[in-house]
């Protein structure tokens, strides 16, 4: 596996490059989740193709007080698990390489990116446009590779890619989850031992919602009612947003229709999880 830490080496390597490369982009502490879009990214790179993995603790797309300091960074244990699922090149860049301290030019989706998350955390989805667009310009892949697990930002990519005339083809993994349903994430290891456990109800929220279409409920707002309901009974839960929108514009629906989707983010103690699901 080639690793590389510089913006320079990045271009000068994917100019070269001959072959088809399949980019995943993560911000590291690497989980299972992880590694099901490595496995992706082999199927669509084939054996002559590169994979790419990028490695970013993205500062502009941590809002003020958020975890950023705190986000675990365990670069050895990446690095091994790069190694063990056969990726070609790990680009693991440091800030002063992404960024110019006076730099001025932004990447911002301006119709998607308002609600759900992005209501939450304020300038959260411009930072996460800016570096991909940047990833995309540095390693020139074919295919970049996203989880379903932040689904809004999976429909955000393939946004850019749309309106900025990208030639990369974006692909969606379906989330990894725990035995018990919980969605994996780098922030789980945030939560205590009881956290643990309610954090259950997200996903537990979220099956609700989808038996309840099967039976025939299509109004969402008493979905969303059930579900603030059944994540109240978790006692160091919060809800910050429970939204049912399409997934494709992202835009709230009234009544469950095809493609619709259920999509929150709960505080259990002070972390704060994500979810999302297919209704129909
Ligand atoms: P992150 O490192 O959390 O920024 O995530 C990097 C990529 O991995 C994103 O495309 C995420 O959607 C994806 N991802 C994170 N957790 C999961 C999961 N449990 N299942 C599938 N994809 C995931």
């Amino acid at each position: 596996m080639r690793i590389i830490e510089t913006a320079e080496a990045a271009h000068h390597h994917s100019r070269a490059r001959a072959t088809q490369a399949v980019l995943v982009p993560t911000m590291g502490a690497l989980h299972r989740g992880h590694a099901e879009l490595i496995r992706v990214a082999h199927e669509r790179a084939g054996v002559d193709g590169e994979v790419v993995v990028s490695i970013f603790v993205n500062p502009l797309q941590f809002e003020p007080g958020s975890d950023f300091d705190k986000y675990p960074r365990p670069q050895e244990a990446d690095e091994q698990i790069c190694r063990a699922a056969g990726v070609d090149l790990l680009f693991r860049p440091r800030a002063n390489e992404m960024y110019f301290d006076d730099g001025s030019v932004f990447v911002e989706e301006t119709k998607l990116s308002r609600g759900l998350c992005g209501a939450s955390r304020p300038g959260h989805f411009r930072g996460v446009c800016t570096v991909v667009t940047k990833l995309f310009h540095l390693l020139a892949p074919d295919t970049a590779v996203f989880g379903e697990k932040d689904f809004q930002q999976l429909a955000i990519m393939r946004r850019i890619v749309r309106d900025l005339n990208f030639s990369i083809e974006i692909v969606g993994v379906p989330t990894v989850r725990e035995s018990d349903g919980l969605a994996l994430s780098s922030r789980n290891r945030y939560l205590d031992e009881s956290g643990r456990a309610e954090a259950t109800i997200l996903s537990r929220a979220l099956e609700q919602a989808k038996e309840l279409v099967a039976r025939g409920e299509c109004s969402a707002a008493r979905l969303i009612a059930s579900a603030v309901e059944m994540i109240a009974s978790a006692k160091s839960s919060r809800v910050d947003y429970i939204g049912i929108v399409d997934g494709e514009t992202l835009e709230p629906t009234e009544v469950v229709r095809p493609d619709a989707r259920m999509l929150l983010a709960v505080f259990i103690g002070t972390t704060r999880l994500i979810d999302n699901i297919r209704l129909a």
